[in-house]
């Protein structure tokens, strides 16, 4: 009798569901560990003061703005702050990696850089399904 009061309290529907739970949570660990690995800002540019991203996600490779963001990085803050999270509700892979970006200003000294990025993952169409332009300053100490 037990057992089959249990087996009601999970309607059929649930357990897809738990599944899709399961394999975000799996995601979000990894992403955990990623940004364990990736460091510190002052380990990977020690002459880094400051840094600055503006951040416009767009729908598509549309102008349509979908969300703006600020991400502002201390020496302290860890590195994997410049891979940018794709913000499109059904991205999983996804997003845009500053970090080579940041590379290149950093070697030449710049203070402030503009560009443009298309999100890796593509629609049925084979079209980047987001892209965003960032607008990056850096303070050198
Ligand atoms: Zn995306």
């Amino acid at each position: 009798m037990a057992i089959k009061t249990s087996e009601k309290e999970k309607p059929a529907g649930k357990k897809g569901r738990k599944n899709f739970n399961a394999g975000k949570n799996a995601r979000r660990l990894e992403l955990i560990q990623k940004k364990l690995d990736a460091g510190l800002l002052s380990e990977r540019f020690p002459g880094v003061s400051d840094i600055t991203i503006h951040i416009i996600q767009f729908y598509g490779i549309t102008g349509q703005v979908f969300m703006e963001r600020t991400v502002n990085m201390v020496p302290g803050s860890n590195l994997y702050l410049l891979h940018i999270p794709c913000m499109e509700g059904n991205c999983v892979n996804g997003g845009f990696d500053l970090t080579s970006r940041i590379e290149e200003m950093v070697r030449d000294k710049k203070k402030s850089g503009k560009g443009k990025m298309l999100c890796e993952e593509k629609d049925g169409s084979g079209i980047s399904h987001a892209s965003v332009s960032y607008d990056i300053s850096i303070k050198y100490s």
